[in-house]
Formats: C-alpha cells, structure tokens, sequence
C-alpha cells in the first residue's frame, strides 16, 4: 500500500469505511510528512498540537457507528477561516495573535462531519496575492521546486496538498486564488458559484467576490469537500439554493482571441493537448468569442481594493488584533495600521480609497461596476451556448521567489481567473501536465467555467481530464 498520507480523500474514505485503517494512521502519516517537509516549505503557519486527540475522537466516533465520509479525514485550512479557539492570522502581523472566538459555517459543518483539521496554512497577508510572498510569515514554497512560488493566495493549502501533508484543504479564492495555486502546485483547485458556500467566518476580502473552495488531489475529492461545505446559511445573506443544473450538451467553448495575451508557448501546448484529450471523449471544442474578458482584469483590480479598502477599515487597533497606541486617538490608528499591515495590503487600501473617493467613484468603481454587469451578459450568453468555458489557469507556471517585484507583473497571473469572481460563475483548475523549467517539471492548469450552480458539469469534465 502507498503511504497513507498519499491517498485522496475518496480512497481514504474507503479504507475508513471498511475499517483497514483508522483516522489516527492516517493523521500520523500526514503529520510525519510535515516534520520531514514543513520546515523548507514553509506551508503550514501552525501545526495544530492536538490532531492525534482530534483523530481518536473521529474514531470513536466511527466506533461508535457514525459514518459520514469525511470522518477522520486530516485536512488543513486557510488561515483566513475561523475555527473556534484557534488563532486566525490572514498571515498578517495585524491578526498575528487574533484567536477566532466562532467557527466559519463552513467549518461547522466539517467538524459535525468528523473531520480532523491539522493547522492553518500560509498564505499572502489577508489573501491579497497570488505567489504567497506577501505573507508576512515569509512565503510558502512550491513542492516541485522549493525556489519557486506555491501561488496564492491560497498557496500554504496547495502546497501542503501537492506534497501529501494533508489529504486536502480548504482555500478561499476572490481573484483566482484557489485555483492559481493549485495549477501551479499540480492539485485541483474548485471555485464554487458565488454564494453557494457560506462566507460566514471566512476573512472578507472582496465581499461579492469571495468564496471559500477545496484544494484536493483529485476532482472526486473536490466533489466530496463541496458537498460538505454548500448550502443556505441565515448568517450569510448571499447564500442561496442553487438549481440542480446540468448543462445540456458536450460542447466546450475556448476564447482563442483572449489566449493571444501573452501565453506561455509550452502553457498553450499543454493546454491543446487537454482539448485533445477531452475531444477524444466525446466533447466538441468550438470556438467563442468574450469581446470584454479582455477588460476583467482593469475591472477587478478597481472592484476588489474598493471592497478590500472597506472591508479592512474595522483593523482599527481598536477592535480586532495588533493595538499600538500613540499621542491621539487618530496615532492609534495610523500606527496600528501601518505596523500591522504589509505593503502589498496599504497599497490596496489606498487603491481602493482612491477609486471610492467622491471625485473619482464615477470613473472607475461606477465604470467598473458597469463593465461586470457587460461581462456577465457575455458569459451567459456564452454558456447558454456551449457547457463550460476553458482557458489555461494562468499564463505561465510558477515564477521564481523575488523575481515579480513588481506588483503589476504579478497581478497579470491573473488574467484568465478573476473574471469568474466578477460573474460568480463557478469555476475549476486540474492538471493538464508539466512544463520544464531548469531542470524542474513544473505543474500547469486547465480552467473550466460553467452556468451558475452547475458545479455538475465542472467536476464531470474534471474527471474526464483525469
Ligand atoms: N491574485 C489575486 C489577487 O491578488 C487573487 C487573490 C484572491 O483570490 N484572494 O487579488
């Protein structure tokens, strides 16, 4: 049998279920995978001291007849997501000793499933990132080549996924930043329909764009970790049921003037060969056009800091961690605000508090707004046509630590995933092979996009790519 904590969560199920191995094997095996690699990696932020109590408990609870799939699976969560009692940092020096004082909805139902949760990983400072260099804990490392980013932000939960030091983990993604990093890290990475999944308890970002989603080895896995996180929540307004929708056809449209922006030569070969694969069992790729997707990213990067920008106002040293205090009530807060928060965040608080302001709110939030509704329109449009959308992830693989210094070049990773935070549309990378980059097999992505609420569609095409 491989190592135990190599198995997806599915199999791992399996084995629980027919009583072969137990809750704490697995546990064990995770954790004396994150002695040997957390230390260079970097990816979890804090390994929780009590897993193995966690773990018996998950099988006493099997014991004792309980049998939801998920009991006794070891996962890792976001440090942006709150679990009761547990320090929740955002990788920030704001929240460094911040302890969670409820669970995230989503954590609720995980811990009434059983689930063992082995620490919080690293992340960029307040999810604002996408190679996790803005931790202010030092950035996660890419398990394929220690020199190079995880991406991000979520890039702690793919990475301990992608080097098996958990069976899966929960991200959350308000730009692209579950599934960048699990393109970049060779995991799968699954954005649901905005508002499928509540957001009670997860760190706002980007209030309408937010989502918390699955980072897993396998789409199966998503699956199984979706299904245990969604639905209707009364502490999160914006949750909704979704119709069981299923598109109706085996067509899947690509936007190939979009894939003339400055992709990778090796990423738009693999990304062919995907195609191929997915012609090859019975899909018809067909070509579409998005005249605007071009624009989504101008568009996020006003929507996302005017959200963020308010969203981070109540880090006050007043009310929630880091307080330093100065002469004046007004010291009080630009202290604790400039000590506490990185660059890479005050950047995007004045980015934000600029397009907000009353003489610019018209030409950029309001010009903004208005280009999310056209790009909405086109994507409906889109897939009422065809079943999903697919691009590649990103537009290249994982970039050396340092080398994107400035903060523009990073932003352009995102190009292909931030448009499906505009529309809400849920979203999908896996796998499609590697790239070389001295000496290393870098992983890259496949991303697929569907009709609101048919995440169905996403996870029967993922495994067609599987
Ligand atoms: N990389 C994107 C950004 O920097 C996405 C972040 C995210 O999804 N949290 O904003």
């Amino acid at each position: 049998m491989s190592n135990l904590n190599e198995l997806s969560i599915t199999e791992a199920s399996k084995k629980l279920a027919a009583g072969e191995v137990t809750s704490l094997q697995l546990t064990e095996a995770c954790l004396a995978e994150i002695e040997k690699r957390n230390g260079s990696l970097n990816a979890y932020l804090e390994v929780f001291a009590d897993a193995r109590e966690q773990a018996k408990a998950a099988d006493s609870r099997r014991a004792a007849g309980e049998s939801h799939p998920l009991l006794g699976i070891p996962l890792a969560v976001k440090d942006n997501i709150l679990i009761e009692g547990r320090t929740a940092s955002a990788a920030s020096k704001m929240l460094e000793h911040y302890v969670a004082t409820y669970d995230a909805t989503a954590i609720k139902k995980l811990k009434e499933a059983g689930v063992v949760f082995l620490g919080r990983t690293n992340m960029d400072e307040f999810a604002m990132g996408g190679s996790n260099e803005n931790s202010a804990f030092g950035p996660a490392k890419n398990p394929h080549d220690e020199s190079r980013v995880t991406g991000g932000s979520s890039g702690g939960s793919a990475a301990v996924v992608a080097a098996h030091m958990a069976l899966g983990a929960l991200g959350s993604d308000t730009g692209g930043s579950v599934r960048e990093p699990a393109a970049f890290c060779g995991v799968v990475g699954f954005k649901p329909t905005y508002g499928a999944v509540s957001r009670s308890g997860l760190m706002a970002m980007g209030s309408s764009l937010d989502q918390i989603g699955p980072l897993t080895k396998t789409v199966a896995d998503a699956e199984l970790l979706f299904n245990a996180i969604c639905g209707v929540d009364p502490l999160d307004s914006t949750t909704v049921q979704l119709p069981a929708a299923k598109a109706d056809n085996k067509k899947i449209g690509v936007p190939r003037a979009l894939l003339a922006q400055g992709i990778e030569p090796e990423v738009l070969a693999q990304f062919d060969q995907a195609l191929k694969k997915l012609q090859m069992q019975g899909y018809e790729i067909v070509d579409i056009s998005l005249p605007s997707a071009g624009l989504a990213l101008a568009v996020y990067y006003i929507i996302m800091p005017a959200e963020s920008s308010t969203n981070l106002a109540r880090f006050d040293g007043v009310r929630y961690g880091l307080s330093i205090k100065g002469e004046t009530l007004l010291d009080d807060y630009a202290t604790s605000r400039g000590e506490g928060f990185g660059p890479e965040v005050r950047r995007r608080i004045m980015l934000g508090t600029y397009v907000l302001s009353a003489g610019y709110y018209d030409a950029y939030f309001g010009k903004a707004t208005a280009a999310r509704e056209v790009l909405r329109k086109e994507f409906s449009a889109a897939l009422a046509e065809v079943s999903a959308i697919a691009t590649p992830t990103a537009p290249f693989p994982a970039w050396k630590i340092g080398e994107k210094s400035d903060p523009l070049s990073a932003y352009l990773a995102d190009i292909f995933t931030v448009t499906a935070n505009l529309t809400g549309n849920p979203a999908v990378s896996v796998p499609m092979g590697t790239v070389a980059r001295d000496g290393a097999d870098l992983p890259v992505g496949i991303q697929l996009t569907a009709a609101h609420g048919d995440e169905a569609t996403l996870f029967s095409i993922g495994k067609a790519l599987e």
